[in-house]
């Protein structure tokens, strides 16, 4: 039986980055990445704004906020020795109404707090200098927020790693651990299963000294393997992107952003500048009825049924239904998505909108109803499961790693 030190599941930014570290700090360690996908960065990495968020949204003190700030600073770095193109092209998060004022100061204070560099709070005319397509009485001007394809940071991560000798296995599926005193077995079949191993049952099984696991959507499911999952459980919300028509993309110099509700931070407008001039509008948040669910009726009645089936899915639906049909009402209704649009650039209209592509957010619930707002990290034996990684996790992955792998040295001795 093959036998590593460290074996990592998941090859999307947070397993490269996490894998990445390790050798930094251990080179020579015997390190695998598992990854169920033919390709790496295939779901929320590859799935993503493309935004380098700067740290003004997370609470002061929280991972997040950490994380986010010196994480900006690391992926500028890390993309400028790897030659990966990114643009700092500036952020305006715009107040429409005399009632959001108090929460765009509010917003601007706890930037200021994180330590978020070059905030300014801006007026009308500044707000036109800087985007004149936009309307709003009152924004705050965030000029180090940018855009990168996170799709070539885990490109360059994947060739770093393996260039310092790490293995990297695709189209493999971890499905089971199994801790043993001194190793913990890993257990893995071929994906998509082939008709030998329908049954989920393995195929192959090797040996680690310890095994970190980075499953984003599956993160919860990673964690029952070793049987803790405290709690936590993955539900899976799609956002899907318009991209404007062609024509219609200067009116977008930058990205136009809307004041957040605190309590769900990644809802509302969102225009988003991409690396290849192209600007996507979106991405709402409804309910995916498959983990991997890209298309609107893309259905896994297993993975439904996890969510229906969970308390805490139910407590969140009863504390924020009208909120749940007003999003879903927009992802039908294109009309209803324009005005809302319209409200922070009036220019657009509904042909200006085409169909883009979409992403699924894995959102950690707790058993509350209540949604997982900062990382998680938690502890087995031999093993280390993040069990949250939610935006901005691609901006901080490589700090978040160096949490990782603290915490997993302290952990495993390794
Ligand atoms: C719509 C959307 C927009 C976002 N926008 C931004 C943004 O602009 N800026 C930002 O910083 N962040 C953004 N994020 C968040 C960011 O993309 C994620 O937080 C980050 O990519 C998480 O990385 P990850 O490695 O944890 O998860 P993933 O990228 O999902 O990787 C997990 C990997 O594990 C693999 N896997 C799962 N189970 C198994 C198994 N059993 N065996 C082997 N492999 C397995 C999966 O196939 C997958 O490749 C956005 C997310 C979404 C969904």
């Amino acid at each position: 039986m093959q036998h590593y030190d460290l074996v990592i599941v998941g090859a999307g930014l947070v397993g490269l980055a996490t894998a990445r570290e390790y050798l930094r700090r251990r080179p020579g360690l015997r390190l695998l990445v598992v990854e169920k996908e033919p390709r790496i960065a295939a779901h929320q990495s590859g799935h993503n704004s493309g935004v380098l968020h700067t740290g003004i949204y997370y609470t002061p003190g929280s991972l997040k906020a950490r994380a986010c700030v010196t994480g900006h600073r690391a992926m500028l770095a890390f993309c400028r020795e790897h030659g990966i193109p990114f643009q700092l092209c500036g952020k305006v998060i715009v107040a429409l109404t005399e009632e959001e004022l108090p929460r765009l100061q509010a917003l601007y204070e706890r930037g200021q707090r994180n330590g978020v560099q070059g905030l300014e709070l801006i007026g009308p005319e500044r707000l036109r200098e800087i985007e004149p397509a936009a309307a709003g009485r009152r924004a705050i001007y965030s000029p180090n927020t940018g855009i990168v394809d996170f799709t070539r940071v885990a490109a360059a991560l994947a060739e770093e790693i393996t260039a310092h000798g790490a293995d990297l296995r695709l189209s493999c599926q971890v499905v089971g651990l199994l801790p043993r005193a001194a190793e913990i077995v890993v257990q893995m079949r071929s994906h998509p299963p082939t008709a030998a191993s329908q049954s989920g049952s393995c195929e192959e099984e090797l040996t680690a000294r310890a095994v970190i696991t980075c499953a984003g959507l599956y993160s919860d499911r990673l964690a029952r393997l070793t049987g803790d999952d405290g709690g936590l459980r993955i539900v899976p919300f799609r956002g899907d992107y318009y991209v404007l028509r062609p024509e219609k993309r200067q009116l977008v110099r930058g990205l136009i952003y809307p004041v957040p509700d605190p309590r769900f931070p990644f809802l509302g407008v969102h225009l988003t500048l991409r690396p290849n001039g192209e600007v996507w509008v979106g991405p709402n948040a409804v309910l995916a009825l498959a983990r991997e669910g890209y298309g609107r009726w893309q259905l896994h009645p297993r993975e439904l049924w996890e969510t229906l089936s969970y308390g805490g899915f139910w407590r969140l639906a009863r504390r924020y239904w009208r909120m749940g049909l007003a999003e879903l009402y927009r992802d039908y209704v294109k009309r209803a998505y324009v005005r809302q649009v319209q409200r922070y650039v009036p220019a657009l209209e509904a042909e200006d909108l085409l169909p883009g592509p979409s992403g699924v957010r894995a959102q950690a619930l707790a058993p509350d109803g209540s949604l997982v707002d900062d990382f998680v990290i938690r502890r087995g034996q031999r093993v280390l499961h993040v069990q949250n990684a939610p935006s901005p996790a691609a901006t901080s992955s490589l700090v978040i790693a160096q949490m990782i792998v603290d915490e997993a040295q302290a952990q495993f001795a390794l």
